[in-house]
This record gives C-alpha cells, sequence and structure tokens, in this order.
C-alpha cells in the first residue's frame, strides 16, 4: 500500500504524515499515529516535538507500518502497544482484560474519598481484570486487598500490575467466582462488573466488540446479572457500616440502587455521574 523505494530515509515527520493517512478514518488518528510512533521509538512527547526532523532506520518503520495496519483493521491501541494509564499510574493492558476506562476512576475517586486511606480496611475487587482498581486503592491507601477474578490469564497480568506498582505485598489474588473465593469478611467492596446487556454488544464500536474480552462485558439480558449475583452474597461478605461501590451502565443506577436496597442490609445510597453527566458509580452502605 505504501510505496517508499528507500524506506530507512524517511524522518519522523513524513512517518507520522503517512501513518496518519492511514489512521485518518479513525477518531483521533493523527494521534494515534503519534502515539504509535513515540512507541515504537520510546520517545516521550517532547523528545517527538524535538526530534521530529531525525531519520527512521528500515526496522523502526517497519515495525510503525505493522502496528499502524493492526490499529486500522481495528485492534485497539492500548492492546496493540500493551499499555494504558489508570488514575497516573501506569497498566499492562492485553487482550485478556478490558481495558482500563477514565470512567472507573470516579469509582475509586469515590471509594477514597467515602473512606480514610490511611485507616487499616479490608478491601475486595471483584472481577479485577487488568487490576486497575485493586492496585489503585493500594497505592493510595494503607488497606489490604483481595483482587478476585475468574480468568486466570487476567490475574497473572493484575498481579503484574501490583508489582509495577509496588503493591504487591498489600493485595492477595484469588481466583474464582465473585464472592465465593473471600477468606474473610470485608470494609469495602468494590466491582466494576460486566455490565453490557447482552442484545447490545454487537451494537458496541468494532474495537470493544471484537477485541475486548465478551467475558468482561456481558452482563446478561438486561446487564444486571452481576450485581444481582453480587447483592445476594452482600449480607456474607461485607461488615456492618461497610461500603459498596458498583461502577454502572448508562441508565442502570436507579436499578442497581433497588438492587441494593432490596438486599434489605444497606441503608444509604449515593449515585455518582461521570464527566460525561452519566449516573456512573452505585454507592451502598451495610447496615
Ligand atoms: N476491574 C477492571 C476494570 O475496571 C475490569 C472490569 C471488567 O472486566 N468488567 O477495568
Amino acid at each position: 500500500m505504501w510505496k517508499v523505494c528507500n524506506m530507512s530515509s524517511l524522518t519522523v515527520r513524513e512517518a507520522l504524515q503517512r501513518a496518519s493517512s492511514f489512521l485518518s478514518e479513525i477518531e483521533d488518528g493523527s494521534f494515534l499515529a503519534e502515539l504509535i510512533i513515540r512507541h515504537v521509538l520510546g520517545w516521550t512527547r517532547t523528545d517527538f516535538f524535538m526530534r521530529i526532523d531525525e531519520r527512521l532506520t528500515v526496522e523502526q518503520w517497519t515495525e510503525i507500518e505493522q502496528l499502524t495496519r493492526k490499529r486500522q483493521a481495528g485492534i485497539p491501541l492500548q492492546y496493540l502497544i500493551g499499555e494504558q494509564e489508570f488514575y497516573g499510574l501506569p497498566f499492562k493492558v492485553d487482550a485478556s482484560v478490558l481495558i482500563p476506562r477514565p470512567d472507573t476512576e470516579i469509582l475509586v475517586e469515590q471509594v477514597l474519598k467515602l473512606r480514610d486511606p490511611e485507616k487499616p480496611s479490608v478491601v475486595a475487587d471483584i472481577g479485577t481484570g487488568s487490576g486497575a482498581i485493586a492496585v489503585t486503592l493500594a497505592t493510595h491507601s494503607v488497606w489490604r486487598l483481595y483482587a478476585v477474578d475468574i480468568a486466570a490469564d487476567s490475574l497473572r497480568l493484575a498481579e503484574e500490575n501490583s508489582r509495577i506498582n509496588d503493591v504487591a505485598d498489600r493485595i492477595t489474588f484469588l481466583r474464582g467466582d465473585l464472592l465465593t473465593p473471600l477468606p474473610e469478611k470485608v470494609d469495602i467492596l468494590v466491582s466494576n462488573p460486566p455490565y453490557i446487556p447482552s442484545r447490545d454488544i454487537e451494537q458496541l464500536d468494532v474495537q470493544v466488540r471484537n477485541h475486548e474480552p465478551l467475558r468482561a462485558l456481558d452482563g446478561g439480558l438486561d446487564g444486571l446479572d452481576f450485581y444481582r449475583r453480587l447483592c445476594a452474597g452482600i449480607s456474607e461478605a461485607v461488615k456492618p457500616g461497610g461500603l459498596i461501590a458498583f461502577e454502572v451502565g448508562m441508565g442502570q443506577a436507579r436499578q442497581v440502587e433497588q438492587l441494593l436496597l432490596d438486599t434489605g442490609c444497606i441503608e444509604q445510597t449515593l449515585v455518582v455521574c461521570d464527566l460525561a453527566g452519566i449516573e456512573r458509580v452505585v454507592i451502598g452502605t451495610k447496615v
């Protein structure tokens, strides 16, 4: 597709132009092109602007071209470069986990606001995936955490992320179904479970639908399966006075709030919006 006779003579600027034009049909195509080039060269944004007239080697351009083609074919950039920042922290990601989203930062922020990070507490993150929630909470507190996931490959990645962020000593990784592997009652229960109604999966962006793991997205017929199952276990799993915090999908907040109230052991609820004004986090306090 790109006919370049002497590829080694391409400058970074020219590579950016080529890659951007190839990605022009994708939103933020030129920014994606910049990220791919910086990833291959190991450059910061400042390096990128200062050194934009430097020449690439053939190998560098070949790698940039390959990544650009894969991105153009719909593979999310985060899987291609293997990383995503969350709450200002570095996380490794691969196709076994959902890419951490900015929405989830609201969930983490609320938990850190509502409970004293300096007070020793036991926390569970159910469906930890990349470990984004558990690792971030650990880096901002003295808490001891359990990170639970059904998938062994996700847990391996989450554990690696806990090491990268220096909090491995306070997180125990448990494989199993939702609350079942927890060995003790917790002070704080957090979860961003799969919440997309099964019939809506087809309408998701191709990047998400074809590349992110279905098990991390599909929340059953109405998207609320996991909240129902989590709510059924709250009285057993959470200490009196404990906090429960869920991320929810668009339009689900009031139903999830009701599921919490229906347990009969939740006395106070709170719904928090994300930056787009969508009700995104539902919180309850256990009696
Ligand atoms: N807990 C992880 C996150 O928030 C994974 C969530 C999921 O897979 N549904 O990114």
